[in-house]
Order: structure tokens, then sequence, then C-alpha cells
């Protein structure tokens, strides 16, 4: 019998605002333990949560940027459960009237594009962290993520591949990182999915028992999970044995899963609306406003790359990988230099670079307008790409102006007629040899005397300009071979 996969994933990512949900704490990663932390994100008792109104409209900016519908009014419930990680032993999250309902996002796959549905997000307060064993004593508590700002993307169970999980949760993070609402630092926790699966033979329509993996954090982890997960629940079939709904732990370096608890205890969390906060009433003018607010997606852009730009696949998804790299691009473009070098400069030239070095655009000291006008100079034949590679090395260690770079590191093009005929003069002089050869028909002393002459010019000759004057110079009008 032949089975397909099933999968649902829902995501948590950490919303990226200034301070925490509640209170006026700052909003950021580690830091010393409990230093980042009050009576009101530890829910001491007495202490009163106040909405930051930024996590609505990251809340809302998200929800609009997956299709979802916005709730005009959504409530905030407990979730009640004892874990140490929670000092007030509930978390505020929202349950019966999320934020945001029915969405979905476009997703690529070797199968060609899939439209995977959201079924809500939802804003909720993250825990603390444990610390088992870090001084061989026992658990430490950290409470300095309690009230970190999240919102959980739940999706329906869409997807029928690891393959197609994997470029979902991407897909999702691409998003997130494109609207700015979250820092989606996988290796930080501030992206992470539960991931549940399940199988069912070909052709079924009703759903499998599932088993759900939690806090996933890489890509490759999920890809991982979901293959194993659904190997295990294939062999338990076949062995004329049920899958049991569970949740199970991924543990990544075994690559395998294993159950920690079963449906038998499944929780109650004894949800009730949260009193000590209102509802949350977001108006169709909030709505309206944070919609005009939403950059260009990276599917939309890739869409008009390839389309409208006329750029290669490929180079559109590298060029709208980060709002960093995409946003760059944009300003390069915005200089009024041509598309086809506009890429070259940004991929072979510069993400080049910065993969042999492992930096990352959001640093560098020079931004795209800068980057633009170095293409242009270059398009313009004022400074000769080798050239223009030393200025840009110059650009990535400190910064600077293209131009007043060329002049001051001496890398203006001789591009004038007089600067041209002193260098093809001094390499016809110096290489009397590769004359005559050129002279007996040789192709390639041309090539020689055209590196001579390069090289007389100081490297800095427009190689159009000189490859004219030199065949000019030597074989009289030029025949249109430069
Ligand atoms: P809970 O909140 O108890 O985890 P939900 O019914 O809200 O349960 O589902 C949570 C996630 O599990 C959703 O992302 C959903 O798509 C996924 N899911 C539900 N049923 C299945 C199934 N049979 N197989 C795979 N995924 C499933
Ligand atoms: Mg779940
Ligand atoms: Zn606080």
């Amino acid at each position: 019998m032949s089975y397909e996969i099933v999968c649902g994933l829902e995501i948590h990512a950490e919303l990226s605002t200034a301070t925490k949900i509640w209170c006026g704490c700052e909003n950021a990663f580690g830091g010393e333990p409990n230093t980042r932390c009050c009576p009101v994100c530890t829910g001491l008792p007495g202490a009163l949560p106040v909405l930051n109104r930024r996590v609505v409209e990251f809340a809302v900016k998200a929800g609009l940027a997956m299709h979802c519908e916005i709730a005009p009014r959504s409530v905030m419930a407990r979730k009640n459960y004892f874990y140490p990680d929670m000092p007030k032993a509930y978390q505020i999250s929202q349950f019966e009237k999320p934020m945001c309902i029915g969405g979905y996002v476009d997703v690529e796959t070797s199968q060609g594009p899939r439209r995977i549905r959201i079924t809500r997000i939802h804003i909720e307060e993250d825990a603390g962290k444990l610390l088992h064993d870090a001084y061989g004593t026992g658990t430490l508590v950290d409470l300095n993520r309690c009230g970190v700002p999240l919102i959980e993307i739940v999706g329906e169970p869409d997807l029928r591949s690891s393959e197609e999980t994997k470029n979902y949760m991407e897909a999702v993070r691409e998003i997130l990182e494109a609207i700015a609402v979250s820092d989606v630092k996988m290796q930080e926790g501030s992206m992470r999915a539960d991931v549940n699966v399940s199988i069912r033979p070909v052709g079924e329509t009703a759903l499998g028992t599932r088993t759900e993996m939690k806090n996933l954090n890489s890509f490759r982890a999920v890809q991982r999970a979901v293959d194993a997960e659904a190997k295990r629940q294939e062999a338990l079939l076949a062995a004329g044995k049920k899958v049991v709904q569970e949740t199970r732990q991924w543990d990544d370096n075994r690559g395998e899963s294993r159950g920690m608890r079963g449906k038998e205890d499944a929780q109650d969390y004894r949800y009730f609306p949260e009193p000590d906060l209102l509802p949350i009433l977001v108006t169709p003018e909030d709505v309206a406003r944070i919609a005009a607010e939403l950059p260009e997606l990276p599917a939309a852009r890739r869409a008009r790359y390839v389309g409208t730009l006329g750029i290669a696949p490929a180079d559109a998804e590298l060029l709208t990988r980060s709002r960093a790299e995409a946003g760059m691009f944009e300003d390069v473009l915005a200089q009024g230099v041509g598309v086809r070098a506009a890429v070259t400069w940004m991929v072979v030239e510069l993400f080049g670079r910065l993969n042999t070095t492992g930096r990352s655009a959001a640093d560098l000291p020079f931004g795209g307008a800068d980057l633009g006008r170095l293409v242009a100079l270059v398009e313009a034949a004022k400074v000769n790409p080798g050239s223009a590679r030393r200025i840009l090395a110059e650009l990535m260690e400190k910064g600077g102006e293209p131009g007043r770079l060329a002049e001051s590191m001496g890398l203006m093009a001789v591009s004038d007629a007089g600067g041209l005929s002193v260098a093809i003069a001094t390499a016809l002089a110096q290489n009397a040899t590769a004359l005559a050869d050129y002279r007996s028909g040789s192709a390639k002393a041309f090539g020689f005397l055209m590196g001579q002459a390069m090289k007389a010019a100081g490297g800095r000759a427009d190689p159009k300009l000189l490859s004219a004057a030199l065949r000019e110079a030597l074989d009289g009008a030029g025949n249109g071979e430069a």
C-alpha cells in the first residue's frame, strides 16, 4: 500500500518590537539571566498587563501579508498550566477570538506552485527558559524571555511532503522578514515550528491520526523530522499496529523522535477570557493604514523581476532573499543604470564577495545608491570594470562615495585620445616582436599588445576605447571590429 504524507505546522515567531507585550522591558535576545524582566512580565501577583500597540500592528501586518481577514474585535485568553518557565501559571494567548482568520501562503515546490491555507494567526506572550544542568545542580530558570510578543501562525493540514513543508516554512519566514515584524533568527529561537504529521493511503480523503513534534528550529530539522515520522508511522501500519496521537520529541542529532506524552494525559488548559485586558478593537481605517504600509512581498517582487525586468529566475531568487538585499538592488536600479549591469554587480560582484567573506548585506558600510553610482561610472566608461572592482573592495571595507574614491585612488579611466595614444605608443615601442607578429597576421599578438597598452595606462583605460584606438593605431582606419 502506498501512503501520502499530511502535515500542518504551527509556527511561532517572536515580534521585533522595541519593548515587550505588556510592559516596558526591553525586547532583546539574551542578556544576563533575569535582568530583562519586571513584576509585570514575570506575572507577580497584582501586576497588571498593558497591551503594546505595536504588537497589534505587527500581527495585523502579518495577517494581511498572508491574506487573512482581520477580526474587528479579538479577545485575549488565559491558557492555564503549571510549568516553572511561567511563574504566573498561565500564558496570555488568544483562543476563541483570534486576531487574524483564514488566509493562505503560496509556496513553490518541485511539483509546481501550491497554495497552503492558514487557519488563524493569534498573538500571545512567550515564556521563560529553563536551563537544565547548567551548573550540575538541577534546573535554573531565566525569565528574560517572559512577555516577548509572539504570533502563532496555525496552518491547515495542506502540506503533502517534507519538501513542501520546508518550503512553506521558508515562505513564511521570507514574508515575516520582508514586512519587518520579526528578526526570524531560527538559531535564536525567534522562529520555531510545531510539526504535525499523519499519513493516509493515497486516494483517501479522511485525515489519519497525527503526532506532533514541538519547537523545531531549522528548515533541515523540519524536513528530516517529517520524513522520519512518516516512515515510522508507515512501519507501524505495515506491522498491523496503529498510530497513537501523541507529542513526540524530535532529536535532530539522532535523526529520530521519541514519545513524550500521549493523548490520555493531554492537557486541559481551562481557557477563559483574560479579565485584566480589554478586547482588542481594530477598525477598518487601522487595517487600511497598515495595508498601505505593506511593502512589495518577495514572491510578487520575484515575479516582477522575472516578468517585467527580464531577470533570470535564479538571479531574481538571490536578489529577493532578504529585505536588505532586495532594498539594495532597488537602490542600485534607482540610479538609472541598466538592469543587466545592476544584476551582475549585485549577484556576481557583491554577493560573490559577501559569500567568500561570510558577511551579510545588512551590515555593509555603504548602500545600494553607492553601488548604483559605481555601476553608472562603469557604464559611462569613467571607471573601467577592473578599477570598479577595486573601488567596490574599498567600499566594502570603509564605505565612501565611488566617484571620490575613483579620484583619490587614482582610478579614473584613461579615456581621452591623448592618454590612450600615449599608452599605445609606449606598448608598441616596447614590444617590437609582438608588433611584427601582428603585422605577419597573428591574431594572438593583438591581445598581447592590448594587455601591454592597458598596463601602460596603469590598468585604468576603458577597454573598448583602448581596443578601438589600438586597432586604429595598427591598421589605420578602424575596421569596426573593436
Ligand atoms: P492542537 O491545537 O491541539 O495542536 P489543531 O487541531 O488546532 O490541534 O491542529 C494543530 C495543527 O495540526 C494544525 O496546523 C493542523 O493543520 C495540524 N493537523 C491537524 N490534524 C492533522 C492531521 N491529521 N495530520 C496532520 N496535521 C494535522
Ligand atoms: Mg498543537
Ligand atoms: Zn517586564
